[in-house]
């Protein structure tokens, strides 16, 4: 016989959604138990953006000492340790994972280790990490945050070593001497990007005619020149098919291309052609929830699925598939139990791609607003313009903003270069609180920093730029 536990509310995943909702809950004064089936933290802490971004900086440091002559610094001696890096970066994600568990039991968070199955509206089986079985009685409700899992290619069967996923992308013992990317979307450019930078041979493999596709493609533009000028070989409207394992134990790629077939040789790849949405195999469909054929479990917008008394947040609730869109909805979902009134109802929902250089935008681009009607003025301003980037020595790229023509509200903002990921907060606000772009421009801006970039940006579309020539 299971043990049995009731609670208040049963939190499934303890990733960005899962566990901010559990502490969002502990801290409503919700009796929350909280089940994870690896660690805590999810993909994100664990496997996903912080490690990513932890060997992205190791790499820019890198690059920045190898050219530091440029400043002035002659760095002698200059060499990657990449076990070093690498056990740098899972200090710092064991710290982060640690404070998670101190902020569970800060805020009364029960955390039960195991797999979890959906038994009933208010009830889940956990198979727990002991062998043992958990049965938990939820008085309120269950948050199914279970995240989304990385898609195979049929002909590329992963085997942990020389054709992986991003897991082990980001704790490669070795800088691979060939690196061969399948898929040129996020996780493909920000991983080839810190290979490249470390010493790779990089390729990428993208099946659509356009890298990061969904992205501004002005934005993408200065990306890939970038990769390019680092002699990348991409191969666009190209699809990975098959690999074979060569006698000296390195990889031919098989690629199509059009009508064609193309050959990449390399040493490991990395398959990064997206991540699908983990609700099947969960017991959802048995316990009344609708699951999509692709694993999504669509919710209304307080978070609940069709059977009222289970939520769903984060990549298993479908697009876009980001960490702090999990989170958000957490928190929404979080209230709606405690009994407040909450949803989930932003304005803007920011993202940021951490290539060389950084990619980031929230709202509409040009092409999006004019589909949907509006008559628009694009303003751009270019950091090449912009004193402190030259002072940082990085200026490619641009901010770029989309305001309606009609009443000068700003309805997107695109940013590609330094600090676009830290940027784009400011645009996110402008947007979450309908700002004209005269608020940009009438709100003093420090200088010398890159934000002035968005100021000018706002500028340049109401013909009042400073720093540039107004067209
Ligand atoms: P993605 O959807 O960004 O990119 C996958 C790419 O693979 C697409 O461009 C697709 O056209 C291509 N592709 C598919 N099949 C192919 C084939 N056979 N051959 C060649 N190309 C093929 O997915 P991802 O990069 O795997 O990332 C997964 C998810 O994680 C995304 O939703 C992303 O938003 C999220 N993520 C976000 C961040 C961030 O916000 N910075 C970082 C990492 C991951």
């Amino acid at each position: 016989m299971p043990t049995t536990k009731t609670c208040d509310a049963i939190v499934i995943g303890a990733g960005p959604g899962g566990y901010v909702c559990a502490i969002r809950l502990g801290q409503l004064g919700q009796n929350v138990v909280c089940v994870e089936k690896e660690s805590v933290g999810g993909v994100c802490l664990n496997w996903g953006c912080i490690p990513s971004k932890a060997l992205i900086s190791a790499a820019h440091t890198y690059e920045h000492a190898k050219h530091g002559a440029v400043m002035g610094i002659k760095v002698a001696g200059i060499e990657v340790d990449i076990v070093a890096m690498q056990a740098w970066k899972d200090a710092l994600v064991k710290k982060l994972t640690g404070g998670i568990r101190q902020l569970f039991k800060a805020n009364r968070v029960e955390l039960v280790t195991g797999v979890a199955r959906v038994t009933g509206p208010r009830s889940v089986l956990v198979q727990q990490a002991d062998g043992t079985d958990l049965h938990l009685e939820a008085t309120k409700a269950i948050v199914v945050a279970t995240g989304g899992s990385t898609i195979e290619i049929p002909g590329l069967p992963m085997d942990g070593r020389q054709i992986i996923g991003a897991r082990e992308a980001v704790s490669l013992r070795q800088v691979p001497r060939r690196l061969c990317v399948i898929g040129g979307g996020v996780i493909g450019l920000e991983l080839g990007t810190v290979y490249q930078k470390l010493g790779a041979e990089l390729t990428v493999v993208e099946a659509l005619p356009q890298l990061l596709t969904g992205v501004d493609p002005e934005c993408t533009q200065v990306v890939e020149r970038k990769l390019l000028k680092a002699h990348a070989r991409i191969l666009k409207g190209a699809k990975a098919t098959s690999v074979a394992r060569q006698a000296d134990g390195s990889l031919r790629l098989t690629v199509q291309v059009g009508d064609k077939t193309d050959t990449v040789e390399c040493d490991v790849v990395l398959v990064a052609v997206g991540v699908r949405s983990n609700g099947k195999n969960l017991g959802l469909e048995s316990a009344g929830v609708n699951v999509t054929p692709g694993g999504v479990v669509p919710t209304d917008a307080q978070g609940r699925t069709n059977v009222p008394s289970i939520f769903a947040i984060g990549d298993v609730s479908g697009p876009p598939l980001l960490a702090h869109k999990a989170s958000k909805e957490g928190e929404v979902v979080a209230e709606v139990i405690a009994g407040h009134a909450a949803a989930k109802d932003w304005a803007a929902m920011p993202a940021a791609i951490f290539t060389d250089p950084e990619v980031a935008s929230v709202g509409m681009t040009a092409e999006s607003a004019r589909e949907q009607g509006y008559e628009v003025k694009v303003g751009k301003f270019p950091f090449a313009a912009l004193g402190r980037a030259l002072a940082m020595g990085v200026s490619e790229g641009f901010v770029k903003v989309v305001v309606d023509a009609r009443t000068n509200r700003l309805l997107g903002v695109h940013a590609v270069g330094p600090n676009a990921s830290e940027l784009i907060a400011e645009g996110a606000l402008a947007l979450e609180l309908g700002a004209v772009a005269q608020d940009v421009v009438l709100t003093v801006h420090t200088h010398p920093t890159l934000s002035e970039a968005l100021m000018e940006a706002c500028g340049a579309a109401m013909g009042q730029a400073i720093h540039a020539v107004n067209r």
